[in-house]
């Protein structure tokens, strides 16, 4: 089947359903200047030491892994990207009446800054940070305030201990809550797209299996090729932010 045959079957999926579960990936976000981890400029390739500021033990034992990180997280594109047109079809999609549950693996908020409202971040968020210790939580700018003036390694001015960006690390359990929510709406859509995402981080692309068990059909948007494409209904090898405009229009 080629693209514009997966894209025809894909917008036919989406305009009859009513239920439509989307899990976002890094990929989504490429176009709007944020680095994916595992497509061809990923930072596993480009950066492949960077792998060390996401382990979670690494992070708590050495102190130069929370300076690195730190000054990684101070000069991340993040900070001054915007929504792409992926980011704003998603949005409008949201808009059609449909009820559509949007669960990303992305930290950028780029989503939510596109206009939807109703975003489950599985992975939680770049914009806030969390005391490993006590649990207080704030946002982000005041931790980068600090880092501006001078510190390195900005401890929590509650309690004192270790602080890090509200995110969820390799070796940290998802927030139960927000994966049993996407769960459910995987379990009870009519159709998944899985958008942007090499489906290689668990549990958040087994929600694939989830929907398509549940008798959704899946549909992929991606570059490369998933382990879900199999199973998959439909398959879109284009880039996001020029084929989800095309998509959501046809409904
Ligand atoms: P991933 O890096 O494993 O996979 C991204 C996939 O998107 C790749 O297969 C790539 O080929 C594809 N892709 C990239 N740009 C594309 C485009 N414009 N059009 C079509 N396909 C495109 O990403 P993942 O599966 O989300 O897992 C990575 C983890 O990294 C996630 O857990 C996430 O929390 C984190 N992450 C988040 C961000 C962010 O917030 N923007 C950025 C990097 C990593």
């Amino acid at each position: 089947m080629d693209s514009d045959e997966a894209l025809t079957i894909g917008a036919g999926l989406l305009r009859a359903a009513r239920r439509v579960f989307v899990l976002v990936g890094a990929g989504m976000s490429t176009e709007s200047g944020i680095p994916d981890f595992r497509g061809p400029r990923g930072l596993w390739r480009t950066n492949p030491a960077a792998q060390r500021v996401f382990d979670i033990d690494a992070y708590l034992s050495e102190r130069e892994v929370r300076r690195v990180a730190w000054q990684m997280r101070l000069s991340s594109p993040i900070r001054t990207a915007r929504p792409n047109a992926g980011h704003l079809a998603l949005a409008t999609l949201a808009e059609s009446g449909r009820t559509v549950t949007i669960a990303t693996q992305n930290i950028d908020g780029l989503q939510q800054m596109a206009g939807s409202s109703d975003v489950l971040e599985l992975h939680g968020t770049f914009w806030r940070s969390v005391c490993l210790g006590c649990g207080d939580r704030r946002g982000i700018e005041e931790v980068f305030r600090r880092l501006d003036s001078g510190e390195e390694d900005p401890d929590c001015r509650a309690c004192g201990a270790i602080l890090r960006t509200d995110t969820v690390a390799f070796g940290q359990e998802l927030d139960p809550d927000v994966l049993s929510a996407a769960w459910h709406a995987a379990a009870d859509c009519d159709v998944a797209m899985a958008i942007g995402s090499s489906l290689g981080v668990h549990p958040a692309a087994g929600l694939c299996e989830v929907a398509a068990s549940g008798g959704g059909d899946l549909i992929i948007l991606n570059a490369e090729p998933t382990p879900y494409d199999d199973i998959a209904t439909a398959v879109i090898r284009r880039p996001i932010g020029e084929v989800l405009p095309l998509l959501v229009d046809r409904i």
